[in-house]
């Protein structure tokens, strides 16, 4: 693991980079102190791995222990600086206690990628009402979660940096992913509101993938929406694709805000 001291000294220069000096290089995402929520797999997991390797500190944090312990500590046998945190998004209370404890173990938070979600799609008329309501836990109520926790730490440092997972659902509905769609079209204009409402020195990111390879389809129970989803995912790139973007985002200039990030196959149409 880096030293808290080496970390802030790196923070700093970072942060007082902008691209109003002609000759700066973009700041980079080196030295950051990074939270991943959903980060035991897929997208979450790829940001991490890539942030981490990129010189951040990365915090993962997921409901699945195991497996984000097994990930911080692959991370970190290749020399990066990673720790696991077991998360329930759904849980304000918790959500809180991790973003307090990891702006209290390293002075600060630069970070916060609000990634986990859910996506057990079927058609409205199979009324699985529990899955709707699952949705709306994960990917609005965990969103806010994350927001309601980070914000006083961002506005407290005059700093920091949200970044909202999305998806291309955020701009389009199909059949079988009303719920889903809305709670990403949710995402985006609660992300859309923070960007306004945020002060000078927060910036706000939204991320919106197409069709990525992961584990978000196995919560599908409609046997429907299962056999659209194999014809639909077989197109899918890879989540470092949406790793890139992340840390493209994170690496401009303290001035430059990078809102949106639209990133799909090429072959999806
Ligand atoms: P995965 O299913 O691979 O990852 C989802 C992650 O969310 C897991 O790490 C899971 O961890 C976590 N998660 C789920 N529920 C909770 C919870 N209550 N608390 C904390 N973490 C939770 O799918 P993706 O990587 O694809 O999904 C990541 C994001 O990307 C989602 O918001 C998704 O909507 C979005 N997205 C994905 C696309 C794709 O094609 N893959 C396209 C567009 C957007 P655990 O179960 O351990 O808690």
């Amino acid at each position: 693991m880096i030293s808290t001291t080496a970390q802030e000294a790196t923070i700093t220069t970072a942060q007082e980079t902008t691209s109003q000096q002609p000759d700066s290089q973009p700041a980079g995402p080196a030295g950051k102190v990074v939270l991943v929520t959903g980060a035991s797999s897929g997208i979450g997991e790829a940001i991490a791995r890539r942030l981490a390797d990129e010189g951040c500190h990365v915090v993962l944090a997921a409901r699945r222990s195991e497996r984000i312990a097994a990930i911080a500590d692959e991370i970190r046998s290749r020399g990066r600086s990673a720790q696991g945190r077991q998360l329930d998004v759904t849980d304000r209370v918790d959500v809180q206690a991790a973003v307090d404890a990891v702006a209290d173990e390293h002075g600060r938070l630069d970070v916060l990628v609000n990634n986990a979600g859910v996506m057990p799609l079927s058609r409205l008329d199979a009324l699985l009402t529990e899955q709707w309501d699952r949705m709306i836990d994960v990917n609005v109520r965990g969103l806010l979660h994350g927001i309601a926790a980070a914000l006083p730490h961002f506005q407290a440092q005059g700093s920091g940096h949200f970044v909202t997972i999305a998806s291309i659902g955020a701009h389009q509905v199909s059949p079988t992913a009303a719920v889903y769609c809305a709670t990403k079209y949710a995402a985006w204009a609660i992300t859309e509101g923070l960007r306004l409402e945020s002060g000078p020195g927060v910036r706000v990111t939204t991320v919106t993938p197409g069709v990525v390879e992961s584990e978000l389809a196995s919560t599908i129970t409609d046997p429907g929406a299962q056999e659209a989803m194999r014809t639909y995912r077989a197109e899918a790139i890879h989540a470092d694709a949406i790793a890139r973007a992340v840390s493209f985002a994170l690496a401009q200039p303290a001035d430059v805000d990078v809102n949106e990030l639209v990133v799909r196959p090429v072959r999806q149409r």
